[in-house]
């Protein structure tokens, strides 16, 4: 299929940068960036990484018919059938346009983006904003590729729509960090300082889901388990760092230090802090205000 890229990992960044140089190099770089991350140099030095505000990531559903093992948006450890809604999408692409915001890619994701029943009218929506306000953006659906029915999705996109394709066959996924590691929950994380979030805040682009926008989509699944109200209800504008999200929200996300390259034996891929968060959900599911 001409608009389909196959790629083998799945809102994780490209680790194969790291392969260009050598092991005692990486040492050193993560032993540095260790030592950026710390309380001391943060204090000196401000937060390390920005806020991306050229990418969406829009989490439109969290049912994924996949349930990944360490799944970075908790589809599989606490099951939601949220979803955003067309009027959401429509407000998203309105204030966009307030805002002359040309963004350069709009990443169509989840959970399984492919469940999501209006998924046709989002991406309508999109392709008008991109067609009559950005015509540089790029707009791609992201799906697992693991049930047959995505095939016959994807072949009814339109040529515009890329298409990335992750194939997975299992809910295994050999790439994927332990994401329910807090780093509260770490003694080697205590003299960290969290506003500095990791590299996905810069890379993989803001976090739109149906609650608001976040630092990036981990993010935004992190604040929908615990129930943090924190979500912005308005599209924040390119000045905007959201570091008091960070601070909240990246001390309970393996990605902070397992981006930071700290080396730690676990003994479980859900640390306390999670196990308790995970119960509590089971037994209620937080209330969260919507965008
Ligand atoms: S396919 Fe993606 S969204 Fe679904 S459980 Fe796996 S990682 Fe999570
Ligand atoms: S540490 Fe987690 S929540 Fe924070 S920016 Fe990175 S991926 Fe997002």
């Amino acid at each position: 299929m001409k608009n389909t890229i196959k790629i083998n990992t799945h809102k994780n960044i490209d680790w194969t940068i790291l392969e260009h140089i050598s092991w005692r190099s990486q040492k050193l770089y993560h032993r540095l960036l260790q030592y950026r991350l710390s309380k001391t140099i943060t204090r000196v030095a401000g937060p390390l990484y920005c806020q991306n505000h050229d990418v969406v990531q829009m989490d439109i559903s969290y049912c994924c018919d996949l349930k990944c093992i360490d799944c970075n948006r908790n589809c599989s450890q606490a099951p939601s059938g949220d979803s955003i809604s067309v009027q959401q999408v429509e407000k998203f692409i309105n204030e966009s346009i307030e805002q002359n915001r040309k963004w350069s890619l709009l990443r169509v994701m989840g959970g399984e983006p492919t469940l999501h029943p209006r998924l046709y009218k989002i991406i309508e929506v999109l392709r008008d904003y991109k067609i009559n306000f950005s015509p540089d953006t790029t707009i791609r659906l992201e799906t697992n590729g693991f049930s047959p029915r995505t095939a016959e999705f994807i072949s009814k996109m339109p040529p515009d729509i890329l298409i990335t394709n992750t194939m997975k066959t299992s809910r295994y996924q050999a790439h994927f960090a332990p994401i329910n590691v807090a780093p509260i929950d770490l003694e080697e994380c205590k003299y960290m300082d969290y506003t500095n979030s990791c590299i996905m805040k810069q890379t993989c682009g803001l976090g739109f889901t149906p609650y608001g926008f976040d630092i990036c989509g981990t993010g935004g699944a992190i604040a929908r388990v615990l129930g943090f109200n924190v979500c912005r209800k308005k599209l924040p504008n390119t000045n905007d760092m959201l570091t008091e999200q960070s601070k909240l929200l990246c001390k309970y996300c393996g990605f902070f230090w397992y981006t930071a390259g700290l080396k730690i034996k676990l003994q479980d891929r859900v640390s306390p802090t999670w196990k308790e968060a995970f119960e509590k959900y089971k037994k209620e599911k937080p209330a969260l205000v919507l965008y």
